[in-house]
C-alpha cells in the first residue's frame, strides 16, 4: 500500500473505541456518534483524511481530549456511504502513524494539528524468524478455534514486508485498547514483533484453556446427553415393565370388582393387591400373592345357580338315570320335598308376605338346628350307583355337580387347606370343589366318608365336621383363604362302604339311605335298559348295528361278574361294545344287524371267570354253606372241618380272623357241653383232633355270623351227617346255643340267591329286615328264621341222619315245630 504523502497538518479527527486501523490496513468502520459524523463529513469535503485516535475508555461516550490517546493513524475514507440513523460506513485505510501536537478545534468535532510518526523498519533475520514463529502460531491459533477475517488473514499469510505483517497482526490479535495501542505507540519494530509473540502466545494459551474447558464441557454435555439418554431409556422401560405390572394391577382390580365378593373378601382382597402393587416383581412374595389373588377372585363368593325344585321332575330324572333302587328314590323326594318347603318359608311368611332380611336369617339358624340331621349319606358296596345317583340328584335340581374323594385322607389341611406360609400352600378340598363347581350352591359329593383317617397331622373328620353342621358352614375357615366362606348353600352328600368306620360325630349329623346290591335280576335289567344303551352309545356304535341277546346277557351277568353293583358289569359290556366297533370298522358286520350271542361271549371276554356250579356238588360231611358280608357287597363262603385221630387239637386255616377263631371255639365248646344230645362220645373229644379249614382267600372271613356255619360243620363232621348242599346259613351263636341277630342280610341273602341256594337260615331276630329283600328272591329261596340252634341243625343236616342221632336227648316233634317258621 502506497503512504499518502501529508500535505497538511491539520485533520479532523474521529475517536474510536477500539477500531483503530493500523497504517497499510484497511478496515470498514461505522460512525455514529455526532463529533465523528461531523468530523466525517468535514474530512469528504477536503482530501477525504482524518485523523483516527483511541479513546482511552471505551465505554465513554462523548471523551474529553485528555481521554483521548494521542498517538494515532491518519486514515483515508474509501467508499463511504450513509448507513442507518445517519450513521456512516466508510471503508478506512490506515496511512501513517501520527503524534497530536494540539487540538485545534474541540467543537463542533475535534480538529488536530499532527506530527508524523515513523517507525523503524529495520527487517533483519532475527525479525524474520519473530515474523515466521508469528505466522505459525497465528495458524496455530486458527487451528485452536480463532476467527480472522479472511481479508486480514490473506494479508498476514502473504507477507509483503515484516512492518505491514507487524501492523495487520496488531489489528487481529486479541487485545485490550490499551494493549493495541501500546502495540500502536511502538514504533520499533523489533519490540512491537515481540509483543506481539508475548501476545499471540498469551491467546493460544487462552485457546488451548478454552477448547480443553470445551471439549471438557463436551466431554460433560455428553456425559450428561448420555446420563439423560440412559435415564429416560430406563424410564421407558419402567414405564413398560410399570405398564405391564400396572396392567397386572388393573386386571386385578376389575377381578375383583366383578368377582361380587363379600365387603370383608373384597377389603382383604384390595389389601393384598395394594401389597401386590408395591412389590417388585422379583420378590417371590409376589407370586404367592398373585396366586391368593387369582383365588380370590375365582371363587363363586356369590354366584349360586338357580334351584329348580319340581318334584314330578326329579321323579323322572331319577327313574331315566336309574333303574329300581325304589326305597333310595323314594328317600330322595322326600328329601326334596322338605328342602323345597324350606325354601319356601324362608321366602314368605303366613301372610303371604316377603319376609325382612333379619327375621328370615333368626329363623333359619333355629330351622336349621332342628332340622338335623340334613346330610344324605349313600352307604353300600361299589359300583352300586351311589355318585350316578348324585349326578341324578343335580340334574333333577339344575345344580352343577362336584365330587371329592376323602379315601386315605389323613391330615385336616387337605379339608382345610394349608397356611399361606407353606411353601405351594393350597386351599383345602372343600374350597377346591366349590372353585370346581363355579357356584356357591352345588351338589357336593364326598366320596368315602369311611376311609378317612387322623394322625398327627390333625383330625380332618373335624374338619368337615364343620363344613358339614348347618349351624358352623355357614362361616367355613379355610386355612389358606384366611376368610371365611359360606358352605350353607351347597347340598352335601356323603358315600361310604360301610357305616361302622364314620366317626360318631360325623355319623349323628347323616341321613343314611341304605344301598344293598343287586340280584342277578337286576342286574340284567340295569345292563339292558342302562348300561348297553350307554355304553352303545359312549363307543359311537350307530343306532340298530348291534345287540346283545338276553341269553347273552344272562350268561355275561352270571359268569363273568360276580359283584353287588354293575360296576365289573358295565366293563364288560363296555369291552363288547369295543369289539363290535372294531368288527364294523373293518368291514366285518356288513349291512346286517349283529347280534350278540351266547356263543360270542367267550370269543369277546375270554373264558368264564366264574363257574355256574358256586355250591358243592353233593350233601357232604363237614362242609356247610356260610354267608359273609363285605364292602364290596356279601358272599357265600364254605366252611370245612375234617376229624382224625388225635389228642383233642383243635387246627384253624384259611387265614381267619381273630372273631372268627373264637367262634370256632365258641362252637367247640357248645358241643362238648351238649355231647349226649348229639350222640357223640365221651372220649371222642380227647381221641380226636379237629381241623377247621375256610377256603378262598379272597374273602375276608372274621366276624362272628359264621357261628352258626360253625357249629353246624363239627356237628356233621363229629356226626358223620352230610349237610345239604342247599343250604345257606348265617347266624351268631352264644355259648348256651341261641341264635342271635347279624348285619347286612340283603346283602348275604342276595349272594346266597346268587349261588343257587335254595334254603338260607338266619336268626329270627333278622326277621325285621325282611321287608329288604328283593322279591323275586323272596320268591326263590326258601327261609328259616332260627332262635336255637336246633333249628339250624334240623333244617340244615340230612334229617334221616340227625333224627336218629338226636332222637335219645330231644324228642324229634320239639324241634319240627319251630322248622314251620318259614316264610314262604
Ligand atoms: P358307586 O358310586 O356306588 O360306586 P357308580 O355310581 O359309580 O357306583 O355306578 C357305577 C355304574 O353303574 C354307573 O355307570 C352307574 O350309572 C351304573 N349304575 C349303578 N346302579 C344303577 C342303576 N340302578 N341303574 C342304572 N345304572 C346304574
Amino acid at each position: 500500500m502506497k503512504e499518502k504523502i501529508v500535505k497538511s497538518n491539520i485533520y479532523p479527527v474521529v475517536t474510536v473505541r477500539d477500531g483503530i486501523v493500523f497504517p497499510s490496513a484497511e478496515n470498514v468502520l461505522v460512525f455514529g456518534r455526532e463529533k465523528s459524523i461531523l468530523a466525517v463529513q468535514e474530512a469528504m469535503k477536503g482530501d477525504k483524511t482524518v485523523v483516527l485516535l483511541m479513546q482511552k475508555d471505551n465505554e465513554i461516550e462523548n471523551p474529553n481530549p485528555e481521554e483521548i490517546y494521542d498517538i494515532g493513524v491518519l486514515a483515508s475514507l474509501d467508499k463511504v456511504v450513509p448507513g442507518e440513523k445517519k450513521q456512516i460506513n466508510a471503508l478506512v485505510k490506515g496511512l501513517q502513524k501520527v503524534k497530536i501536537v494540539k487540538m485545534t478545534k474541540t467543537t463542533p468535532f475535534y480538529e488536530a494539528e499532527i506530527e508524523v510518526l515513523k517507525d523503524t523498519d529495520n527487517e533483519n533475520e532475527e525479525i524474520l524468524a519473530i515474523v515466521k514463529y508469528i505466522s505459525g502460531q497465528i495458524k496455530k491459533a486458527i487451528n485452536l478455534g480463532k476467527t480472522i477475517d479472511f481479508v486480514f488473514l490473506m494479508n498476514i499469510l502473504n507477507i509483503q514486508s515484516s512492518l505491514h505483517f507487524s501492523h495487520q497482526v496488531a489489528m487481529i490479535l486479541d487485545l485490550r485498547s490499551d494493549e493495541r495501542q501500546g502495540l500502536l505507540a511502538e514504533l520499533d519494530l523489533k519490540k512491537r514483533l515481540e509483543k506481539e509473540v508475548e501476545y499471540v502466545n498469551k491467546e493460544i494459551k487462552v485457546l488451548e484453556i478454552e477448547q480443553n474447558i470445551s471439549s471438557k464441557t463436551q466431554k460433560k454435555f455428553e456425559k450428561n446427553m448420555r446420563d439423560t439418554f440412559l435415564r429416560e431409556k430406563m424410564r421407558t422401560i419402567e414405564e413398560e415393565l410399570g405398564d405391564k405390572e400396572n396392567q397386572e394391577v388393573n386386571d386385578y382390580k376389575k377381578k375383583i370388582d366383578q368377582a361380587h365378593m363379600p365387603d370383608n373378601v373384597k377389603e382383604k382382597a384390595i389389601k393384598e393387591l395394594k401389597k401386590f402393587a408395591q412389590m417388585s416383581p422379583y420378590n417371590p412374595e409376589a407370586s404367592y400373592i398373585r396366586s391368593y389373588l387369582d383365588w380370590l377372585t375365582d371363587i363363586p363368593w356369590n354366584k349360586a345357580s338357580q334351584d329348580n325344585i319340581d318334584l314330578l321332575l326329579a321323579e323322572k330324572i331319577l327313574d331315566e338315570d336309574h333303574f329300581g333302587l325304589k326305597k333310595v328314590k323314594e328317600r330322595i323326594l322326600e328329601f326334596l320335598s322338605v328342602m323345597k318347603l324350606e325354601k319356601m318359608s324362608e321366602k314368605f311368611d303366613k301372610k303371604g308376605k316377603k319376609k325382612s332380611a333379619k327375621s328370615k336369617k333368626s329363623e333359619e339358624k333355629t330351622a336349621k338346628k332342628d332340622a338335623q340331621p340334613s346330610i344324605l349319606c349313600f352307604v353300600g358296596p361299589p359300583g352300586v350307583g351311589k355318585t350316578s345317583l348324585g349326578r341324578s340328584i343335580a340334574r333333577a335340581l339344575g345344580r352343577e355337580f362336584v365330587k371329592i374323594s376323602l379315601g386315605g385322607i389323613r391330615d385336616e389341611a387337605e379339608i382345610r387347606g394349608h397356611r399361606r406360609t407353606y411353601v405351594g400352600s393350597l386351599p383345602g378340598r372343600m374350597i377346591q370343589g366349590i372353585k370346581q363347581a363355579g357356584v356357591n350352591n352345588p351338589v357336593f359329593m364326598l366320596d368315602e366318608i369311611d376311609k378317612i383317617g387322623s394322625d398327627y397331622r390333625g383330625d380332618p373328620s373335624a374338619a368337615l365336621l364343620e363344613a358339614l353342621d348347618p349351624e358352623q358352614n355357614y362361616a367355613f375357615s379355610d386355612h389358606y383363604l384366611e376368610l371365611p366362606f359360606d358352605l350353607s348353600k351347597v347340598f352335601f352328600i356323603t358315600t361310604a362302604n360301610i357305616l361302622d368306620t364314620i366317626p360318631e360325630a360325623l355319623r349323628d349329623r347323616l341321613e343314611i339311605i341304605h344301598f344293598a346290591g343287586y340280584t342277578e335280576d337286576e342286574k340284567f335289567s340295569i345292563a339292558k335298559n342302562y348300561l348297553i344303551p350307554k355304553q352303545s352309545r359312549t363307543h359311537f356304535i350307530p343306532d340298530k348295528k348291534a345287540e346283545i341277546s338276553d341269553s347273552a346277557l344272562e350268561l355275561v351277568v352270571r359268569r363273568y361278574t360276580r359283584e353287588a353293583g354293575v360296576r365289573e358289569l358295565e366293563r364288560q359290556v363296555a369291552t363288547i361294545f369295543r369289539k363290535i366297533a372294531r368288527l364294523i370298522v373293518e368291514d366285518k358286520i356288513g349291512d346286517k344287524k349283529k347280534t350278540i350271542n351266547i356263543d360270542d361271549i367267550e370269543n369277546f371276554l375270554g373264558p368264564a371267570k366264574y363257574s355256574a356250579q358256586m355250591i358243592e356238588e353233593q350233601d357232604t360231611v363237614g362242609i356247610t354253606t356260610g354267608l359273609a358280608w363285605t364292602q364290596a357287597g356279601g358272599d357265600i363262603l364254605f366252611i370245612e372241618i375234617s376229624t382224625m385221630p388225635g389228642k383233642g387239637n383243635l387246627t384253624l386255616t384259611g387265614n381267619l380272623g381273630d372273631v372268627m377263631k373264637e367262634s370256632c371255639q365258641a362252637a367247640l365248646t357248645y358241643i362238648r357241653a351238649r355231647y349226649k344230645e348229639f350222640g357223640i362220645d365221651k372220649d371222642f373229644f380227647s381221641s380226636t383232633d379237629i381241623h377247621v379249614h375256610v377256603p378262598e382267600g379272597a374273602v375276608p372271613k372274621d366276624g362272628p355270623s359264621a357261628g352258626v356255619a360253625i357249629v353246624t360243620s363239627m356237628i356233621s363232621a363229629l356226626t358223620n351227617v352230610p349237610v345239604k348242599k342247599d343250604v345257606a346259613m348265617t347266624g351268631e351263636i352264644t355259648l348256651r346255643g341261641r341264635v342271635t341277630e347279624i348285619g347286612g342280610l340283603k346283602e348275604k341273602v342276595i349272594a346266597a340267591h346268587r349261588a343257587r341256594i335254595k334254603t338260607v337260615i338266619i336268626p329270627e331276630e333278622n326277621k325285621k329286615d325282611m321287608v329288604d329283600i328283593p322279591d323275586n328272591v323272596k320268591k326263590d329261596v326258601q327261609f328259616i328264621f332260627a332262635k336255637r340252634i336246633e333249628d339250624v341243625l334240623v333244617n340244615a343236616l340230612l334229617k334221616s341222619g340227625i333224627s336218629v342221632k338226636l332222637k335219645d336227648s330231644q324228642p324229634k316233634k320239639k324241634i319240627s315245630d319251630k322248622v314251620k317258621k318259614t316264610v314262604k
